[in-house]
């Protein structure tokens, strides 16, 4: 039974990633986390704040983040203004 073998991993990674994100869905609409950048929660793409600045703790959205350091020059907190560590 190769197929066996060989799904079994793969799906069990497949269903906590769904685990995890439903997780992060229900997180947000209770705690209301929004992007400290766009103001929402979920963002452009459908995604949700996962950047959290290790510092200040607020959230960003990937997307939102990364044009952030783009346009700044550089890869610190748009709030804090210290260097960014993804946690
Ligand atoms: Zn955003
Ligand atoms: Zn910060």
């Amino acid at each position: 039974m190769a197929f066996a073998a060989g799904g079994a991993g793969s799906g069990a990674g497949l269903i906590d990633g769904l685990v995890a994100f439903r997780k992060n869905v229900l997180g947000a609409l209770k705690g209301q986390t929004e992007c400290a950048i766009c103001y929402s929660v979920v963002g452009p793409d459908r995604q949700l704040p996962s950047k959290k600045c290790s510092t200040c703790k607020n959230a960003f959205h990937a997307g939102c983040l990364f044009r952030w350091f783009k346009t700044s020059n550089g890869s610190s907190c748009p709030l804090c203004r210290n260097p960014f560590n993804y946690a």
